[in-house]
């Protein structure tokens, strides 16, 4: 299967070649043909697995086809994702394949002044990527119009019902045309998920790739036996190895991660903590250190790390066990994308065990114990 297979356009075709992908993963071989035939989608698909692009391709080819009815003013598409990160990740998305295409995007989302993006604005965009709190913001200034919308995206659903934004999302839906055409992506399919699926989605098709149990089959899983004082210990002696070139590790608390990466800091490993308390300009800046390896050791909380997309991340290490067997799964889907392996530890404290239980029940494994451990 090619992309030319896809029927996708040339301009998006050579973007492809440019960007060095040869054929279309899973997730966009199954949803790019219905997408372009206008239906509605249901995705349950993960980050890694290539959904940006399963969803940006097509809504870019059909911006650019049916260009002749738009008066270039108007916002046609409409992206909404759960975090900035996410929001800067799938507008490096868009921008990367419509750099053949006369199709304009920008994105808005909280923490940082307004004053740019409402000049993006106003200058008028095809496509709006867009986080809930400041989409709303700025629909309530009379900044965003959404009367005019052909194609709404609802990226990661799962963790905006998570983090609260059910009801700015139905603010939001509230506001977009009838007909149009809806594309719902979410990790997991939950019953809270399919209620709010079955209420914007028209006659969906339903797409689905590695579910969310079995995404672990990549990656090579062990865990460490050890107490919550000797994490920081552990750490350090794991991080020994230089095999471990570059490791994203995850704290429950922002102040977990704040305390986990001074303690790497002062002990002469180079490291950053990444969370919401962080400025927007602290977070580019430790994501453009970790991505270009001046930061050999990247600490974030689980909501800060969605969208972090770090080509060949060879380590993750569960600092802390999560609580939700589904979040070490989306945790350890940061290494082994789009197809390569990667290496994931995790540190499970007694407290924590009930946690290791659930996830081993989730993926249908038991995580291997790793035996030279110290701090055992
Ligand atoms: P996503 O799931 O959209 O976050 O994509 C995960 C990673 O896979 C990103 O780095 C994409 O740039 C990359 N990617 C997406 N589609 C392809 C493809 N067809 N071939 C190779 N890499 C891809």
């Amino acid at each position: 299967m090619t992309f030319l297979n896809l029927k996708l356009i040339k301009p998006l075709i050579v973007a492809l070649d440019k960007m060095g992908y040869t054929q279309p993963t899973p997730i966009q071989e199954q949803s790019i043909p219905h997408i372009l035939n206008g239906k509605d989608i249901f995705g349950c698909a993960q980050t890694g697995t290539g959904k940006t692009a399963a969803f940006a391709l097509p809504i870019l080819q059909l911006l650019s086809l049916n260009k002749n009815n738009n008066n270039s003013r108007n916002i046609r598409a409409l992206v909404l994702a759960p975090t900035r990160e996410l929001a800067l990740q799938i507008s490096e998305n868009f921008k990367s394949y419509s750099n053949q295409l006369q199709i304009s995007h920008t994105t808005i989302f909280g923490g940082v002044s307004q004053v740019n993006q409402v000049k993006d604005l106003q200058r008028g965009v095809d496509v709006l990527i867009a986080t809930p709190g400041r989409l709303i913001d700025l629909m309530n200034q009379g900044y965003v119009k959404l009367n005019n919308i052909e194609h709404f995206v609802l990226d990661e659903a799962d963790r905006m019902l998570d983090m609260g934004f059910i009801n700015d999302i139905r603010k939001v839906i509230a506001k977009l045309p009838q007909k149009k055409q809806t594309l719902f992506f979410s990790a997991t399919a939950a019953p809270e998920i399919m209620k709010l699926a079955n209420t914007i989605l028209v006659n969906p098709e339903h797409v689905s790739v590695t579910p969310v149990s079995s995404t672990a089959s990549l990656v090579n899983q062990s865990v460490y036996y050890v107490s919550k004082e000797n994490k920081r210990s552990l750490l350090k002696f794991v991080l020994k190895d230089g095999k471990i070139e570059h490791a994203l590790v995850f704290t429950r608390t922002k102040h977990g991660a704040d305390k986990v990466a001074k303690d790497l800091n002062n002990n002469g490993i180079k490291a950053e903590a990444i969370h919401g308390n962080k400025s927007q300009g602290a977070r580019e800046r430790a994501l453009k250190g970790f991505k270009n390896r001046t930061i050999r050791v990247l600490v974030a909380t689980d909501i800060a790390s969605r969208g972090i997309d770090v080509d060949k991340l060879s380590h993750v290490i569960n600092y802390e066990m999560p609580e939700q067997a589904e979040t070490y799964v989306h945790r350890i889907g940061r290494t082994g994308r789009a197809g390569s392996s990667g290496i994931a530890l995790s540190f499970c404290a007694q407290e924590e065990l009930a946690y290791l239980k659930g996830i081993n029940k989730l993926i249908k494994k038991n995580i291997e114990v790793e035996k030279s451990n110290p701090f055992s």
